[in-house]
Order: C-alpha cells, then sequence, then structure tokens
C-alpha cells in the first residue's frame, strides 16, 4: 500500500494539529459561550466513541502529531478517558502531543488518569478568582471545583496554562492579579479576546476588549518581554520578568495570524471546519458512516485541504456590529 500524503492545503501550509471536540454538552453556561438554555444535540447525532477513534487515527495517518480533546466539556463525556487511553497509545507511534481544553470542574477526578493515558500539559480556562463573578459569567458556582482540580492537576505532573477571557468591564481589573497568581501556581497564561461566535443573550460586543489596550495597562505593572516561544497556534508570548512566568495574547480580531495556520477542527458531529472563523466544511460522519469508511475520510480530508481558505473572515465593524457566524464556540470547541 501507498505511505499515506501529508495534509498540505492550497496555500501550501502543512497540517498538522487537529482539535477535536468530543461533545457540545457543558456542565457550565458561560455567557459569552451558550446561552442558559442551550438545546443540546441528540445523541445519535455525535460521533460514537469508536468513530472518534476510527477518525483520529486516520488523521495520525495523515500527519497530524498534535491532538487537542476538547468541547464543550469535554471532561463531562462518559466514555472520555477510554478515548483518551486509546488515543495515548498512538504517543510516539505517529502522534506526538495528546492534550486537552478543560474548564476544570472534573479534573479533580480525572488528573491521575489522563496523566497515566500519556497526557503532559492541559488548557483549563478561567476568567476570575472571584467567586462571585465566577457564578455571574458561568451561571453555575463552580469556582471551588475548578480550584481543587487545578491542584489535582498539578500533583498529578500535568503542566497547565490557564486561558481567560477578557471582557470589558467585568474582568479587566482583576487580569493582572491572575496573573500573578497563575505564576505564583507555575500556571502560564494565555489571554484572548472574545470572538463573534454563535448567538448569546446580551451583547457580547460591549464586553469586547482589545488586548492591545490591555497590553498597555498589564505594562504598569510588569515588564513583558517579547519571546520567541511558538506553541504551534496563534498566541503572541512574553515572558513577566517579575514573574519568570510566560503570557500569552491571542488577537484572532486585530491581528492576522492566519499565515502560519497548521491546525483543522472537528465538531462532535464529524463536521471538519477548515477555519474556525469561516463556513467551510467537510462531513466526515458521512464518511464514517458508509461502506467503506477509510477511503473516504481519507478523500474527505482531501477535499478539507482544497477548502482551506487563505484567511479567517472574523470582522467587528467600525460601528461595534459583529456579523456573528452562526455557530457556538462549543460547537467547534474554540
Ligand atoms: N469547556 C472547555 C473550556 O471552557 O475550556 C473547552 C471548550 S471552550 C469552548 C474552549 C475555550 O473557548 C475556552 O477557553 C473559552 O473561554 C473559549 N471561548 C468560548 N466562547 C468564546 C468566545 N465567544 N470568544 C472567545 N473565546 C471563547
Ligand atoms: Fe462550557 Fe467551555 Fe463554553 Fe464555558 S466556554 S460554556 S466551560 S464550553
Amino acid at each position: 500500500m501507498n505511505k499515506p500524503t501529508p495534509l498540505v492545503d492550497q496555500f501550501q501550509r502543512r497540517i498538522t494539529y487537529l482539535r477535536l471536540s468530543v461533545t457540545d454538552r457543558c456542565d457550565l453556561r458561560c455567557t459569552y459561550c451558550m446561552p442558559e438554555r442551550m438545546t443540546f444535540l441528540p445523541r445519535r447525532e455525535v460521533l460514537s466513541l469508536e468513530e472518534l477513534h476510527q477518525m483520529a487515527l486516520g488523521f495520525i495517518d495523515r500527519g497530524i502529531t498534535k491532538l487537542r480533546l476538547t468541547g464543550g466539556e469535554p471532561l463531562v463525556r462518559r466514555d472520555m478517558l477510554e478515548l483518551v487511553h486509546a488515543l495515548g497509545r498512538k504517543l510516539g507511534d505517529g502522534l506526538e502531543e495528546l492534550t486537552m481544553t478543560t474548564n476544570g470542574t472534573r479534573l479533580a477526578d480525572f488528573a491521575d488518569d489522563l496523566y497515566a493515558a500519556g497526557m503532559r500539559r492541559i488548557n483549563v480556562s478561567l476568567d476570575t478568582l472571584d467567586r462571585g463573578m465566577f457564578e455571574t459569567l458561568s451561571r453555575r458556582d463552580s469556582l471551588p471545583q475548578v480550584l481543587e482540580g487545578l491542584a489535582a492537576a498539578k500533583a498529578a505532573g500535568l503542566k497547565v496554562k490557564i486561558n481567560t477571557v477578557a471582557l470589558k468591564g467585568i474582568n479587566e481589573d482583576q487580569l493582572s492579579g491572575l496573573i500573578a497568581w497563575a505564576h505564583g501556581e507555575g500556571f502560564d497564561l494565555t489571554l484572548i479576546e472574545v470572538m463573534p461566535l454563535g448567538e448569546v443573550e446580551g451583547d457580547r460586543i460591549d464586553h469586547y476588549l482589545p488586548l492591545i489596550a490591555v497590553q498597555d495597562t498589564l505594562e504598569r505593572d510588569w515588564t513583558l518581554v517579547p519571546s520567541d516561544h511558538r506553541s504551534g497556534g496563534p498566541a503572541r508570548y512574553f515572558d513577566v520578568a517579575e514573574t519568570g512566568g510566560r503570557l500569552g495574547l491571542i488577537t484572532p480580531l486585530t491581528n492576522n495570524f492566519c499565515a502560519g495556520c497548521n491546525r483543522i477542527r472537528v465538531t462532535a458531529t464529524g463536521q471538519l471546519y477548515a477555519c474556525l472563523g469561516g463556513e467551510e466544511r467537510v462531513d466526515l460522519r458521512a464518511a464514517l458512516r458508509s461502506d467503506e469508511p477509510e477511503r473516504r475520510l481519507s478523500e474527505a480530508l482531501d477535499t478539507a485541504m482544497r477548502i482551506k481558505p487563505e484567511r479567517h473572515h472574523f470582522a467587528i465593524d467600525e460601528r461595534g456590529q459583529s456579523p456573528a457566524l452562526a455557530r457556538h464556540m462549543s460547537m467547534t470547541g474554540g
């Protein structure tokens, strides 16, 4: 049999990083991510454990070396650990890194198992250390569980990066304190701009906070030294001289990072989105549920390489309006 060809798109970008959403469900309801009464998908529409596994193997065959499991909240999926263990067996055999983005509420139960399966680094999303604000933002009073989960992750030996969405008039005056706390714990921290994805209640644009402005404010408290660290993602990094820790800034709306894009995303229903900010997609579930799953999957990946757009189309116009893309971040996993 011929060796499978690597995934290279029409702009000669080599795709090596897959973000795979394993569920659209979540135990939190972050206001910028989903409405309180979110309608979740019927289970039959979501890929089964076997389908997720088979699909991931197909990607690894085609040169995906980094796989991030996300959601929704990946740790609310019941058979999640089985999947992590199965994929962990590919580490060193095509796969170089298996990682996860989680809200941390269930980490206390899972941290040791994740490490045992071969995971070494995880991203944990946390926007505030104030319990009341956490509850307002996520509509659940779960900060204590998240902090417990973080302690468990650290004790298990997992390297943690905190992801914080910067929100104007909400947590903007806590960002400096979050840096001090995270670096004190030995965690890196990355700030993210809120993105126009999916309809949510209230006006997300009211809370859009350009990180360029945040950087200026942070520089009053911290010495930010530009770093040439790269994570294979869109973040720019700084070393914080006072803490010795690392700060990342992800600015999808103010900065164009598409030229170096190495990633694709697949939703829990097996829709491959070639770009987080675009509508171009390929239905991998149809391929997986066909008579010839292996061949159809590989063809679908070739199609994805043909349609991956050169750049994203996010925009917030001069009136502060954004033509929100119809899908939620909990579908494509951020
Ligand atoms: N539930 C997990 C979590 O929260 O880490 C994984 C999925 S969540 C959709 C992934 C990341 O997307 C989180 O860091 C979250 O803060 C971020 N996110 C969700 N909606 C967003 C939006 N509209 N703009 C920017 N980031 C968003
Ligand atoms: Fe859930 Fe993550 Fe969305 Fe918050 S950001 S509602 S934790 S999926």
